[in-house]
C-alpha cells in the first residue's frame, strides 16, 4: 500500500509506507534537539502499511499499520522529495567545467580585505572553489604560516608528514621535484593517500624568478572530453587500480586508486594524475598494454594548450583549489631567482559545510 502527497493538478506520486516511516518527523522517532533518528532500520516492523492518511492545507498526518504509529508530515516537505537529488554536489552533475578561453582574464579572485570582512564575499570565493574549483585571493599577508590562516578560515588544514604546512621553494638535496626549478608538468598532489587531500592552498610569499608561472587544467573537462572521444579508453581508466606510493626514511605511503574515479550513476568524482608517484602495474600483458594506450590518450587532452589556464601568483596571493579536480602545473624558472611559496592540505567537506552554513545565514 502506498500513500499520496498530492501536488496541485499534478500527479500523485507514491511515497513507499518504509520510506515515510523512516522519515517520520514525530517525537518518538527524532530527538527534537538535534534532529537525529532514535532508531535503527531493524526497529521499524518489517510488515508496514499506511493505514490511514488525513490531509491539511500544510500537512499529511499518516497513520501506520500495524503498529498504530502517526506521524505529521509537512506537504511543502514532501513535495521537496518528489524529484530525484542532485547529490551533495561532489560530482561533475554540480560542477561548471572549464577550458582556459572561459577563465582567461578573470580568474575568480577577492580581495583578502573584503574575504574576510564580507560575508558574502567570502561566499563568493567559496563557491568558486566548490564550482569551478578553485579561486585566487589576493593581498592576503606575506607573512610565513599565513596559508594555515586562510585554510581556518573555511576548515582545517591537514596534517600529514610534510608537516602542517610545506614550503616550494629550491632546495639543496631535494626530495621531490617541486622542490627545484624544473617543469612540473600538470598533475594532482598525493595520489598515494588515501584519503587524497581534497583541497590544496599555495601561498605566495616571493616570486622574483624568471618563470615560475601556474597553470590550472580541470580534470573533469579532460575526463569529458576522454569519455566522449573514446569510451573504451574512459571505462579501462574508471576500473583499473593504478598503484600509487611515495616513501622515505620514515614514511611509506600507497593507496592503488583509478586514474578517474566516477560515481555509481557514472558522474566523474575524482581524478588523480601523477606520473611521478605511480608505480609499476601488475596486470596480465593486454590489460597492462591497453591501460596505457588509454593513459596516453587522457594525458594527450590533458596536455591540450587549450585546457591549460596559466597565470602568475604574485606576493600576497594565495590559489586554493580542488585537488580531487584540477591539476595544477609551474613553469620552469631559474634557480637563481628568489621564488618561495607555502602550502598546506584542506579539504572540500569542511569548505562546503562552511559555505553551506554561510547560505543558510545570508
Ligand atoms: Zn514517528
Amino acid at each position: 500500500m502506498t500513500t499520496t502527497a498530492t501536488r496541485a493538478g499534478g500527479a500523485t506520486p507514491a511515497f513507499p509506507p518504509i520510506w515515510l516511516r523512516d522519515n517520520c518527523p514525530c517525537e518518538r522517532c527524532r530527538d527534537p534537539r538535534n534532529g537525529q533518528k532514535l532508531f535503527g532500520i531493524t526497529d521499524l516492523p518489517a510488515d508496514l502499511t499506511v493505514r490511514d492518511t488525513e490531509a491539511t492545507a500544510d500537512t499529511i498526518t499518516v497513520t501506520f499499520g500495524p503498529d498504530g504509529h502517526r506521524g505529521v508530515f509537512s506537504r511543502a516537505w514532501l513535495e521537496a522529495h518528489l524529484s530525484t537529488s542532485d547529490g551533495d554536489g561532489r560530482t561533475e552533475a554540480a560542477k561548471q567545467l572549464w577550458q582556459a578561453r572561459d577563465l582567461e582574464g578573470r580568474l575568480p579572485a577577492a580581495d583578502w580585505a573584503a574575504y574576510r570582512d564580507d560575508p558574502a564575499e567570502r561566499a563568493r570565493v567559496l563557491r568558486a572553489v566548490r564550482d569551478l574549483g578553485f579561486a585566487v585571493l589576493h593581498g592576503t599577508p606575506t607573512e610565513e604560516e599565513t596559508v594555515l590562516a586562510i585554510a581556518r578560515t573555511f576548515g582545517y588544514p591537514r596534517e600529514t608528514n610534510y608537516g602542517t604546512l610545506f614550503d616550494v621553494r629550491v632546495e639543496a638535496n631535494p626530495g621531490n621535484l617541486a622542490f627545484t626549478g624544473m617543469r612540473i608538468a600538470p598533475h594532482t598532489d598525493n595520489p598515494y593517500r588515501d584519503p587524497v587531500p581534497t583541497l590544496q592552498l599555495l601561498h605566495c610569499l616571493a616570486n622574483a624568478a624568471e618563470g615560475g608561472d601556474s597553470g590550472l587544467v580541470d580534470g573533469f573537462t579532460a575526463a569529458s572530453l576522454l569519455r566522449a572521444d573514446d569510451e573504451a579508453a574512459f571505462r579501462i581508466l574508471t576500473t583499473t587500480l593504478v598503484p600509487f606510493a611515495w616513501s622515505d626514511a620514515s614514511t611509506s605511503l600507497r593507496a592503488d586508486r583509478p586514474l578517474i574515479d566516477v560515481d555509481p550513476a557514472g558522474h566523474l568524482r575524482e581524478v588523480r594524475f601523477n606520473n611521478r608517484s605511480m608505480q609499476a602495474l601488475r596486470l596480465d600483458p593486454a590489460a597492462t598494454t591497453a591501460f596505457y594506450a588509454a593513459y596516453r590518450r587522457f594525458a594527450e587532452i590533458i596536455a591540450r594548450p587549450e585546457l591549460l589556464l596559466t597565470f602568475r601568483l604574485e606576493p600576497g596571493d594565495c590559489l586554493v583549489f580542488d585537488n580531487t579536480r584540477l591539476l595544477h602545473a609551474r613553469t620552469a624558472f631559474a634557480e637563481s631567482g628568489a621564488r618561495h611559496l607555502q602550502g598546506c592540505y584542506a579539504d572540500l567537506d569542511a569548505l562546503a559545510s562552511a559555505l553551506r552554513t554561510l547560505e543558510e545565514t545570508a
